[in-house]
Parts: C-alpha cells; structure tokens; sequence
C-alpha cells in the first residue's frame, strides 16, 4: 500500500518481541536471515511506515544475532526520529549516495548464510539487485515466517480493530438513517467516505454502493445508477483507523421489502450467524464457510453464493487466515476474520452481510455491532 499511514505506536517491548519471533520463525524455516523492505511487514516489525523510495532501505533480521538496519544516508535521523529507542536495538548502517547498499546487505549476512527470505512485495528491482549481490545465496519468499506472526493478533491488535469497527458501525448506523432514494451510487459513496473519515479514520479505503441489479455484483464500483424505491442496496465500507482495518457490509432495502427478497435474506442472515456461531479455537477454517455454505444451499440459493466466507484482517484489509473451503488450518485465540457470505441474483438483486469476528479463548468476538436486520430505508 502506497499510503503513509502514521500510526501510533505500540510499546517497544512488543517490537522487541516481534523481531526476536521473527527470528525465531527464520530459523524455524532454515532461513539465515529476513529481508524485510518498506511495507506492511516493515510497519509492523518496527512500528512506523518508512517511504517506499528508489534507494533502497532494508530491515535484516537474522536467524542469530541482533537485527539490522541499512538506511538511505539521508533518512537516517528519519529513521532514528521514528524508531525512538528501538533504535538502540539495531544496528543502523547508513549508505551513501555513491555506494551500493545490496553489498552492504551481503556484507550484514553471517558467512556462511545459505537462504535469505525476501519480503513479499519487494520491489522486482530490488530482489534482482540482491540475488545478483548474494549470489550463491538462495532466496526464497518472507511471506508464511511473518504471516505466522501477523496472523495471531494481541489483545492491543484486537482492541484496534474493535474501534475500527466500531468507527465503521457508525457510518453504517449514520447512512441508514438518510435518504437513498433519488441519490446516486457515487454520491452516497463520497458520503458514506466522509462518513468513515469523521468516525474517525486515519483513511476511507472503500466504500462499495451495489444498487438495484447492482447488488448482485460483490465488488461492484458505484457508478451514476440513481438509487430508486425497489432497490436492494449492498454497503462494503471500510479502511484504516489508528493503523488497523475496518471493513463491514450491510444491506438495505428502499421502500417495501417484497416477500421473495425478505426470504432470500433471512436465509442469509441465519447463514451469517452460523458462521459466526461456529467459531472456537481448534475449528478448522473451512468448516466455518461451510456452516454459512450449508445453510445457503438449503435455502435453495448454493449457486448464489460466489465467494469465500470471509478474510483475515489487521494492519491490511486483507489477510491470512482466509475463511475458505480448502484450509483446514485450526483457528487460534487472535486470528481476526471477516464473515460475510453472500447472495447474487445476477440481473436482480444480491444482499451481503458481514462482520469481523475474532477467535478467543473460549469461542469468538464479534466486532461490529450495527444491526443486521433488513432495514428498510427511504
Ligand atoms: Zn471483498
Ligand atoms: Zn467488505
Ligand atoms: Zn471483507
């Protein structure tokens, strides 16, 4: 993501900790070291977002041994500003303009390092850099070392996502108190962004208005279609609020609610709710789609329901571990998810309904808190 988020940090301590993790999930993985450049996984290893920039910045965290710092020259006191005293744990090597930092990464690595992990979305550029520089050095992919550690959030993590979900709850209750008939799509998208910017949000990522027909389209873009009476209308709005993610769906019907819809959505709903009911430590993911899958095809509507159940959440909207048939990986107290199955009757109409849930000790959290009723809006 290219947007600087400033976030307040965490205490050090639990940097301290995710470096010393992650570490440890390297040498679990016969990795030697980490290379992490500025991303999300640099944000959440150090605490602060440095500029994803042409010269390149590298956080090495090796199996053994402390971690370290290769810094542009001139962001160096940048990074020291944001480091605080974390700075005082790494090794901080400044390069400058006229020399080459992919040897000075080759020159950080022990010896005789075998397998550096590089960071998911380094950039191509900077990969070829280093596998020429490292070479015999294998290179192989950062991702499952710090998703093992991303994946499993803290109570610090989950309070964040509480309040962003909460923020995300007030936009919704706040659209659903005005007029959405007569209003484009567009116009109650800006509107329902503001909405989830004066909640509080540091940014308004999404804010997806399906209408009429359009409804049965999940990642729908709002278009000019002006909302009328008879209109289903599919919400997917979320973004960033103090460095974590909301992301919440809910779905209003203008004027009176036809029988036929009010079926299809009480099929949904109680789908929504087993899925979330079927949360608990040790329960595989997919048996948590297949609860809401289950109850969809009984109502008749298997083929309308076109996606997975749900996503993992945290710093990036988007996560593991996914809610998906296939993933038999138990779910731990601190996996932070998105439940939101669907309906899509293409060409009529589609509802969605969803949520953040957290997996805890002894079953789940909801998160969101807005009514999921159908409510019916004017
Ligand atoms: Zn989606
Ligand atoms: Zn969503
Ligand atoms: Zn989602």
């Amino acid at each position: 993501m290219a947007v600087a988020v400033s976030t307040s940090r965490f205490a050090d301590a639990l940097y301290r900790d995710r470096l010393r993790r992650a570490a440890e999930e390297a040498a679990a993985r016969d990795v030697d070291a980490l290379l992490v450049t500025p991303s999300v996984d640099y944000a959440y290893l150090l605490g602060y977002r440095a500029p994803a920039l042409e010269r390149l910045t590298c956080l090495i965290v090796p199996a053994e041994g402390g971690p370290s710092l290769v810094v542009p020259h001139l962001e160096e006191s940048l990074a020291r500003h944001e480091l605080g005293d974390l700075a005082g744990d790494l090794v901080i090597v400044p390069w400058d303009e006229t020399e080459d930092p992919f040897w000075i990464v080759r020159d950080l690595l022990q010896g005789n390092a075998m397998r550096a992990a590089v960071q998911d979305q380094m950039w191509a550029r900077f990969v070829l850099r280093l596998r020429a520089a490292l070479d015999p050095i294998e290179l192989v992919e950062a991702g499952p070392a710090i998703s093992a550690l991303r994946r499993i959030k803290t109570l610090d993590e989950i309070d964040r996502l509480r309040l962003a979900a909460r923020a995300a709850d007030e936009a919704i209750d706040e659209i659903r108190t005005e007029r959405f008939a007569g209003r484009t799509e567009r116009e109650l998208s800006a509107r329902i962004r503001q909405l989830l910017l004066e909640a509080g949000h540091q940014s308004a990522d999404f804010a997806i208005v399906g209408s009429g027909p359009n409804s049965a389209s999940p990642h729908h873009e709002p278009d000019d279609r002006v909302i009328a009476v008879g209109d289903a209308v599919v919400l997917d709005i979320g973004g960033i609020r103090d460095g974590y993610a909301s992301d919440t769906s809910r779905t209003v019907f203008v004027g009176e609610v036809p029988r036929e819809y009010s079926a299809l959505y009480d099929v949904l709903q109680r789908a929504q709710l087993a899925a979330c009911t079927a949360v608990a430590p040790g329960v595989p993911a997919e048996e948590v789609d297949r609860a809401a899958r289950r109850l969809i095809a009984e109502g008749g509507y298997g083929d309308a329901f076109i996606h997975r159940t749900g996503h993992g959440i945290g710093m990036e909207t988007h996560e593991e571990p996914y809610i998906v048939d296939g993933n038999a990986e138990p779910l731990r107290p601190g996996h932070a998810f998105s439940i939101e199955p669907g309906i899509y009757v293409a060409g009529e109409w589609g509802a969605r309904i969803e949520d953040i849930v957290v997996c805890t000790e002894d079953g789940s959290e909801v998160l969101n808190r807005s009514s999921r009723e159908l409510i019916s809006v004017a």
